[in-house]
């Protein structure tokens, strides 16, 4: 009897999945995710928090839930374990007669290794398959060889733009293999995974709840992507940091796969075709290149991703960093509504990153590190990936990438709304940008931040002018 394992990783859905077409279907199908027990650890010494934090670990349940019904409608199941991901394959194989395991090829050097040792303790005679999935090019369709990936994002873009034709997803399977006699399915309670952390619920504040799984991420696109979505004018709203509509809002189920970037793509060009091709629907494909890009990246990275091994110990400004208590408003409004939501704007992250490693000092990795346990959409790639842009150091070091934070909330948030939103004290003075300065309009409350940097001193708000 044929059996083929489906590794489920960062690829949650059936449609646009090509682990589940099969030219000659097996007699039977496994279906199964393996949540390792090193996602549950702190990642390094003087840590206190895991990998994985509770937004993350919800919003994944969730989509597993909902992955076991899809399967479950086309005659299949999934089994979900805690468990050291290739001695856990391994016992499923040898005990179901596997002879085909099929996982998508991964972004990341650690899902690499895990594959590696996966091959060469797969007895003879068991094929291991990697597919590619979940970007918008494959890799046959790039127009170099991925070790020739262009070393900055704007020539990767002009590359691919000028070359390359995105493929229709796939639809999804209609009905699938039965599931083998006597295999275990199901999944164990959250609460096993989470302990107290499965109570976790995203504070109301943030504006919007994410619900994991496949139907909710299509939802989401298809609310994006209607008459008048947030596509039709996302190129002047994509910087907003406050509601729930000014990005779309579809990373947390691209990072899991819950969606594809091609059903992203698809669903754009659908819009253009509707309603006209502007601005905004193309720079919303101009991030979906960014993405591909970080992926590659990654790969060809690999280990180097992450830097060198060993996380240093963490220090009181990085403390201060990650419980937004720095006493800067713009960093630590977004830090706290990042712990409150799982999630955080890219202009905020882009803020509050530079502003660890330039401003305080910080070793990027830290930051990097943080981001992987408390943000619900954290993607290998495009975390380490952007952490490495903003540090200046990897494929495309620049030391020019540095945001002078005051210029920033002066641009983007000049009345202050953002930071008394999450920091209520702020809330009791006068709109404006003393608000970002609180220290020099209510200095007897309102303590001065850790670090005034030298490139402030040009944007200091004279007080007098918040006063008034
Ligand atoms: C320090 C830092 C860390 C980040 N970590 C992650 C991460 O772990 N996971 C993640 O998905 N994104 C990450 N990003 C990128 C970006 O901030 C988020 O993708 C975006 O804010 C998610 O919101 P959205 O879905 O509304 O995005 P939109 O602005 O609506 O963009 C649409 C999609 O394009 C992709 N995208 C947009 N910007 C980027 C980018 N700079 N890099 C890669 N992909 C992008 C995402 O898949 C996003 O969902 C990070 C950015 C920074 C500066």
């Amino acid at each position: 009897m044929s059996t083929t394992l489906i590794w489920f990783t960062e690829d949650l859905r059936l449609g646009d999945n090509p682990l589940l077409s099969f030219e000659s279907p097996p007699e039977a199908l496994l279906c199964v995710y393996l949540l390792s027990p090193e996602q549950l650890v702190p990642p390094g010494e003087g840590l206190d928090w895991p990998r994985m934090g509770a937004p993350r670990r919800r919003f994944l349940w969730q989509s597993l839930i909902a992955l076991r019904g899809e399967l479950l409608k086309r005659g299949s199941d999934l089994l979900v374990r805690v468990g050291e991901p290739v001695a856990t394959l391994a016992e499923l194989v040898a005990t179901h007669g596997v002879d085909e395991v099929r996982v998508r090829v991964p972004a990341s050097q650690e899902r690499g290794e895990q594959l590696a040792r996966l091959a060469e303790t797969l007895p003879g005679g068991v094929r291991l398959r990697p597919r590619e999935g979940g970007t918008l090019l494959e890799e046959a369709a790039l127009p170099f060889a991925p070790e020739a990936l262009p070393a900055s994002f704007s020539a990767f873009r002009r590359r691919v733009e000028a070359a390359c034709r995105v493929e229709a997803p796939r639809p999804a399977a209609i009905t699938l293999p039965p599931w083998p006699r006597d295999a275990s399915r199901g999944l164990p309670p959250l609460v096993e995974v989470c302990g107290r952390a499965h109570r976790w619920r995203p504070d109301p504040r943030g504006g919007f709840e994410y619900h994991g799984g496949e139907a909710q991420g299509l939802a989401r696109l298809a609310a994006v992507c209607r008459e008048g979505g947030t596509i039709a004018r996302y190129k002047q709203t994509r910087n907003g940091l406050l509601g729930a509509d000014f990005s779309t809002r579809l990373s947390p189920w691209l990072a899991l796969g819950c969606l594809s970037a091609r059903q992203v793509h698809r669903a754009v060009r659908d819009w253009e075709a509707a309603y006209g091709a502007n601005d905004s629907s193309y720079w919303v494909i101009f991030e979906l290149w960014w993405r591909d890009y970080f992926f590659w990246a990654a790969r060809q990275e690999g280990r180097g991703l992450f830097g060198p091994r060993r996380l240093p110990p963490p220090d009181a400004a990085f403390e201060a960093w990650r419980r937004g208590d720095t006493g800067l408003p713009f960093v630590d409004a977004a830090m706290r509504e990042l712990a409150a939501t799982g999630w955080l704007s890219n202009r905020a992250r882009q803020n509050v990153a530079s502003f660890l490693v330039k401003d305080l000092g910080v070793d990027w990795r830290l930051g990097a590190a943080w981001f992987e346990h408390a943000l619900v959409d954290y993607d290998v790639a495009s975390n380490w990936g952007n952490w490495r842009y903003v540090a200046g150091v990897g494929r495309d070091p620049r030391g020019d990438r540095y945001f002078n934070l005051l210029r920033q909330a002066r641009h983007y948030d000049a009345r202050g709304d953002y930071v008394a939103h999450w920091l209520p004290a702020l809330a009791e003075l006068p709109a404006g940008l003393g608000r970002h300065q609180p220290w020099r309009l209510a200095p007897e409350h309102f303590s001065p931040p850790r670090v005034v940097p030298e490139a402030w001193r040009h944007e200091m708000i004279d007080p007098q002018e918040c006063r008034s």
